[in-house]
């Protein structure tokens, strides 16, 4: 009998530190037993072999911030089946992001010797915003956990479960102590996707939203604790405003304060 065909996959970094495709490199014994159910075909971070496409699954890290770039990930999202992009880079723009608030030519002109050698977008981009993308894995790093279970699922032939509830949800599960309620320090894990296992209230430290907005994220609620935990409006901006602080969710609320009191009464519900 003819042996069934393993899944073609693929991994691909746009503009990024490799941490999320780290998380896979060390998953060791679970991505060999993952390594015999599939075929990586293409992972430059991990062999030289490479196999050009199409894919089934293409696992797509970074953040799209040269023209380069841009051009690669269509070309990338032509041959795969289905697209998963992982980390916070990939799904909001990342840390690079920031650069998006201030003058890029500015920036270029500062950092580069010869700035007429950098060819860059105006702005570092999710990719999303330019392909079709069918799973995102958020996270700086990604969970190597919630990665192996995207891959396994879809092996099965089943849409990766991934949970929107915030990281308080899993602190409560966890019965970990509230850093906010104990020792009054500001933490963004009210609005933050779960999927860390609540690391850093773990460690009794606040969240700083690396794994982006949960669904809803009640911004407003959380900004106008920050302030009556002694912020100022900047302060408070500045906690949405960090590793995935592109993400439209967290961008909005930063832009909330630092407009002022007026505006964050009109955009608050009622
Ligand atoms: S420590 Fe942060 S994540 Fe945990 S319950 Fe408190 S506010 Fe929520
Ligand atoms: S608790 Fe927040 S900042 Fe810490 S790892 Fe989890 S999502 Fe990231």
């Amino acid at each position: 009998m003819r042996e069934r065909a393993k899944p073609r996959v693929a991994v691909f970094k746009m503009a990024s530190c490799d941490g999320c495709q780290l998380q896979l490199l060390d998953a060791e014994e679970a991505l060999l037993e993952l390594a015999g159910a599939i075929d990586i075909v293409n992972f430059a971070e991990a062999s030289s072999h490479i196999e050009p496409g199409p894919y089934d699954v293409t696992l797509v890290e970074g953040s799209v911030s040269t023209p380069e770039l841009e051009e690669q990930v269509k070309q990338i999202r032509d041959q795969s089946r289905v697209l998963i992009t992982i980390g916070a880079c990939a799904t909001s723009g990342g840390v690079q992001a920031l650069r998006n608030l201030a003058d890029t030519e500015a920036f270029v002109r500062t950092v580069y010797p010869t700035p007429a050698y950098v060819k860059t977008l105006e702005r570092s981009h999710p990719i999303s915003d330019f392909v079709k993308v069918d799973y995102e894995l958020t996270g700086c790093p990604i969970d190597r956990g919630e990665l192996l279970g995207a891959l396994s699922a879809l092996l099965a032939g089943s849409a990766p479960r991934l949970s929107t509830s915030p990281v308080c949800v899993e602190c409560k599960r966890r019965g970990y102590v509230c850093v906010v309620v104990a020792r009054g320090e500001p933490c963004l894990g009210p609005v933050t996707r779960t999927g860390c296992g609540a690391l850093c209230p773990a460690f009794g430290r606040g969240c700083y939203g690396c794994f982006g907005p949960s669904q809803p994220p009640n911004t407003e609620a959380l900004a106008k604790r920050f302030i009556a935990l002694g912020l100022t409006p900047k302060q408070a901006a500045d906690k949405f405003r960090f590793i995935t602080g592109w993400a439209p969710a967290f961008r909005e609320a930063a832009d909330r304060l630092e407009r002022g009191p007026r505006s964050a009464k009109e955009g608050a519900t009622p």
